[in-house]
């Protein structure tokens, strides 16, 4: 056999990195600050280097802050959102148990799609796209599927809203059922408040309001949801998110950390980082930026005559805006005119608000009034 390699090296490698600059205000992920960014150019160090465990725990006290917790179960998945969401799944869920999905747009239907892959006996509850639900409607969906977890996004940027929590972990806990909630588009954004809640399972991501590159993803466990996974009679179907090892590597389980896999190391310096500038910032501030931000917005769109998606004001989203689409216009049309023309990024509706929605994102660092965003609009006239 020839050891000369008979494949050439492709001419797309041998052409310099092309990366356009671009507004990202889409539904994630949006643009990465100058702080964080830098955070991203430094050196490596190596995974399991005492150095590296301290910017751990750094991350695990910015996540238990940002969530507003005490659970010491507090960490950041090596993976983007979807990864959070199978280790909480896979963690917590076994063969056969009924879990009781929400759904009012993708997420939903994601979450209860991981469920059914690993056997469980997933039901459903649904709200049309642009609604949320209320305490009646889980109730209702409790009392009948009896199910020992149910999932509901916090943020659904699919359509626009923002689904409020408010007694949920009680009705939950009545109901001897753990609450799990996706906050990967709502976190920073959006009041949580995973203990005063009662939420069991909350995860989220790092390229939305935190403003890091795609792939970690905070999520935490409660005192119950930990009890359910470590009293599981079968291992969970997945190693790389089993729980007992990433709780090990976390140094949440009080022993000495031992190699499971290797942590996307500048991404946890990334992480940090936007966890940093939260802290910094403080959550309340950061609230009720994105809330001023969406209502500019809102009002902006509103006076050019397009309508706002979310009928219910009190259900608008802050940190993702869904418009209708314009009668006579295809939205592909109008986003790539933007992208073309402007170099933002908006996005059409995802899921079940497919054709229906313009979807526009103002998070962390982009949720603020810098010009470009009035371009955006004068656009739309
Ligand atoms: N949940 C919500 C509410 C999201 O907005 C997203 C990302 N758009 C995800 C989950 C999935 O996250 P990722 O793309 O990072 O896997």
């Amino acid at each position: 056999m020839s050891s000369l390699a008979t494949i050439p090296p492709p001419p797309a490698l041998l052409r310099p990195l092309n990366v356009p600059p671009r507004l990202m205000l889409g539904p994630g992920p949006s643009n990465v600050p100058p702080r964080i960014q830098a955070a991203g150019g430094l050196h490596l160090i190596g995974h399991m280097h005492p150095e590296m465990f301290q910017i751990m725990d750094d991350i695990k006290q910015g996540i238990q802050y940002s969530f507003q917790t005490q659970n010491n179960l507090t960490f950041a998945v090596s993976g983007s959102g979807h990864c959070a969401m199978e280790t909480a799944i896979f963690n917590v869920v076994e063969k056969g148990d009924v879990v009781l999905v929400a759904v009012k747009g993708i997420w939903g239907e994601r979450a209860g799609d991981i469920a059914e892959r690993i056997g469980a006996d997933v039901r459903y509850v649904s709200k049309p796209v642009g609604e949320g639900f209320t305490l009646k409607d889980v109730e209702k969906a409790l009392a009948e599927h009896k199910p020992s977890l149910f999932f509901i996004t916090h943020g659904e940027s699919s359509s626009g809203v923002v689904q409020p929590l408010d007694g949920l972990g009680d009705l939950c806990h009545r109901y001897n059922c753990l609450l799990l909630v996706d906050s990967v588009a709502s976190l920073g954004g959006a009041p949580i408040y995973m203990d005063k809640q009662g939420i069991d399972i909350l995860y989220s991501g790092s390229q939305k309001v935190l403003n890091a590159p795609p792939g970690t993803a905070p999520i935490s466990f409660s005192e119950a949801a930990s009890k359910k996974m470590f009293g599981r009679k079968t291992k969970p179907p997945s190693l790389y998110v089993d729980i007992k090892w990433l709780a090990n590597y976390w140094g949440c389980d009080g022993k000495p950390r031992i190699y499971h896999h290797t942590g996307p190391v500048t991404n946890f310096f990334t992480l940090r980082e936007g966890l940093a500038v939260l802290a910094e910032l403080g959550l309340e501030r950061s609230w009720a930026v994105h809330q001023e931000n969406a209502l500019k917005l809102h009002k902006g769109v509103e006076a050019l005559g397009l309508k706002l998606f979310v009928k219910d004001p009190a259900l608008r989203l802050p940190t993702v805006t869904t418009i209708s689409v314009p009668n006579g216009y295809e939205w592909k049309d109008i986003t790539t005119f933007i992208m073309k023309n402007h170099a933002i990024e908006i996005t059409g509706g995802l899921g079940p608000s497919a054709g229906k929605v313009l979807r526009i994102g103002l998070m962390g660092y982009n949720s603020t009034q810098i010009r470009k965003h009035g371009l955006l609009l004068i656009w739309i006239v």
